[in-house]
């Protein structure tokens, strides 16, 4: 047992860094998908990059043995070997300018094709944004994760590419200069790789120990960009003047940051005398190696033109070690970031379109019922709705009412199938919600949410994007907007519908709440819907444009289903039947009168808020 648990303890981290391995992999076919063009131009600029040196060494050789032979052996020169040494000198130019030219158009496709990759990236992370269910934003762990994730998209992506890149280029330029140095002595190599082994150990412990710290960090860093936004946001910035608590978030801001500087400043100090350590050790290992080509040029074995050669080639085979590990030691801080953004990728949604999808029925006959209905929330255990039946026939017209965390809202959003149930099933004319194509079905649906969104949006789209299926003139738009008083509204900017509402762009007009749930609710009038859905619709409203707000709503309400969810018992009594929810349960049921005539726990509410209103 013991030793099977030591066992364990060695290899849990070779496979973790097996699967930091395979996730690099993953990374070069990300890279390779977005841009196989711009991959290709670039692994072929890196193979002229690499081989270049090898060209220009050789001529360096030619050259200096040329000179070597024919000024300094005291004879007369050949009569041809000025011009050689002419041609020598200017193919050595040549490979120079040949460099600079790769180098430049090297920054050139790097560049475009980050640039490409992090709009494919950008892009992947959008597609999967849409697709994965509410539960993963309804759950601030993974909201986190996306949230760094899109935060991050914008330049991780480009210094993986980076990073790969050198990688692959001095990998391939090591390659060849090993070659190199392997034609003066098969030793040279072993002797090399052993000598920079310390190195290499050392800048692995560092990079470990920088990669646990980067975990462990991550949660006060993430504090410390929240007292950084508690400080500069417009949504705390009232806030923070009214209390006089700029200072105290200061103090914590400046505080936090000391102590994460400290810890990295350390790090970097252990890993500088590391990276002396190794460095010294690798060097004595090259001048080892050095001294061996000099003793050959003594015994006549090699020429000085190949000492310069070989020499010259040590040294950028050293180079291109130190700049392999500096990379490979900057992937694994990366690789945190892949990790996140492979997580969210990887996400599958739980709420799925059916195999065989059936139609959606057109008219609705026998209307929508919730049959025995339980759910809890996936992660958690708690039932929140148990046993919850109803039926709300074509054009009836019901509430939920109860108090808050009675479960109104979860039931709205099963409903709307951005959950499923966890038993029971919700009916539409008799066939499982879950038969139909979600879009098919949410088509059917008019909702307003409790925090619909203000889009910083044109006026006349904000109550287009309620039916984007109709042209952006059409005329319903406008009726649409009169149904719901937002038209007034619009008449009001300087633009009229063409005014751009909200406060974040340039010519943004902002609106009050009042006003912008009028245009949110001529987005649910412009859609072709049979049910209507309205949640706590009136909750931030006064009462003037509470009852403004209903009274549009009925009108359009005449001949739909409606469920209307709300805790302003007024609001909902002329509703054909009122449901009452009780800790996710449906406590009694039924129209006004009836409930008030039960002397239950309605009319208690009800005789509650009435008093209060009276007062
Ligand atoms: P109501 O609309 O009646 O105020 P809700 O349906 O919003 O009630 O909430 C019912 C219960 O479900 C509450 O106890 C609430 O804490 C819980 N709940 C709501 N949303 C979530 C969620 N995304 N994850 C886990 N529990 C939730």
């Amino acid at each position: 047992m013991g030793a099977r648990l030591s066992l364990s303890r060695l290899t849990a981290p070779l496979q973790e860094n097996v699967r930091r391995v395979l996730q690099l992999g993953r990374a070069v076919a990300l890279v390779w998908s977005a841009s196989p063009g711009w991959t290709l131009a670039n692994a072929a600029l890196i193979a002229l990059k690499a081989g270049l040196p090898l060209v220009f060494l050789y001529v360096l050789k030619l050259l200096i043995d040329s000179l070597a032979q024919n000024y300094f052996g005291g004879g007369t020169p050949a009569a041809d070997v000025n011009e050689r040494v002419v041609v020598l000198v200017g193919i050595a130019a040549g490979i120079a300018l040949l460099q600079s030219l790769a180098v430049a158009a090297g920054r050139l496709i790097t560049d475009t094709q980050a640039q490409v990759i992090t709009d494919h990236v950008a892009s992947l992370l959008h597609k999967k944004s849409i697709e994965v269910d509410l539960e993963y934003y309804e759950q601030p762990k993974y909201h986190d994760t996306l949230h760094r994730a899109q935060q991050q998209a914008t330049y991780r992506p480009r210094r993986i590419v980076d990073r790969l890149l050198d990688v692959a280029q001095n990998g391939l330029s090591l390659a060849v200069m090993g070659a190199v140095l392997v034609s003066f002595h098969w030793a040279i190599l072993p002797v090399l790789a052993l000598a920079s082994v310390p190195g290499v150990l050392l800048r692995m412990r560092h990079s470990a120990q920088y990669y646990d710290w980067e975990r462990r960090a991550t949660a006060e860093e993430r504090l410390a960009s929240y007292y950084n936004e508690v400080l500069n946001s417009v949504g705390h910035a009232k806030d923070i003047r009214l209390f006089g608590l700029g200072p105290l978030f200061r103090e914590r801001f400046v505080a936090l940051r000391k102590k994460l500087r400290q810890q990295r400043t350390r790090l970097v100090w252990s890993r500088a005398s590391g990276d002396f350590i190794g460095d010294g050790i690798a060097v004595a290992g090259m001048f080892a190696v050095f001294a061996a080509m000099v003793h050959s040029v003594t015994t006549g074995t090699i020429t000085v033109g190949s000492l310069v050669m070989y020499f010259t080639a040590l040294q950028r085979a050293w180079s291109h070690v130190g700049a392999m590990l500096h990379s490979t030691s900057e992937l694994y801080e990366d690789n945190l970031f892949l990790g996140e953004l492979y997580e969210f990728l990887d996400l599958e949604p739980r709420v799925l379109e059916p195999d065989s999808p059936l139609p959606v029925p057109a008219p609705i006959r026998a209307g929508v019922a919730v049959e025995n209905v339980s759910f809890r929330y996936p992660n958690s255990g708690r039932l929140v709705l148990s046993n919850v039946s109803l039926r709300i026939r074509p054009g009836e017209h019901i509430a939920l009412v109860g108090h808050n965390g009675s479960g109104k809202t979860t039931l709205a959003k099963l409903l709307c199938r951005l959950y499923d149930v966890s038993e029971g099933a919700i009916t539409l004319d008799g066939t499982d919600i879950r038969r139909f194509r979600i879009r098919d079905y949410r088509d059917q649906l008019g909702v307003l949410v409790q925090d619909y969104p203000h889009y910083q949006q044109s006026a006349r789209e904000n109550v287009w994007f309620g039916n984007t299926a109709l042209s952006l003139t059409d005329p319903r738009i406008d009726a649409a907007a009169r149904a719901s008083g937002a038209d007034a509204v619009f008449a009001r900017l300087k633009s009229g519908y063409d005014s751009m509402l909200g406060n974040r762009f340039r010519d943004g007009e902002e609106l009050s709440g009042g006003q912008w749930q009028k245009v949110a609710l001529a987005r649910i009038f412009v859609r072709d819907c049979p049910i209507l859905i309205l949640d706590e619709p009136t909750s931030a409203l006064d009462p003037d444009a509470e009852e403004e707000v209903l009274a549009r709503f009925r009108q359009l309400a005449q001949g739909r289903t409606t469920i209307l969810i709300s805790h302003r018992l007024s609001a909902v009594k002329d509703v054909d039947t009122i449901y009452v929810m009780e800790q996710g349960r449906v406590a009694e049921s039924g129209a006004h009168a009836d409930l008030i005539r039960r002397g239950g726990l309605y009319a208690r509410l009800f005789e509650l808020q009435a008093k209060n209103y009276r007062v």
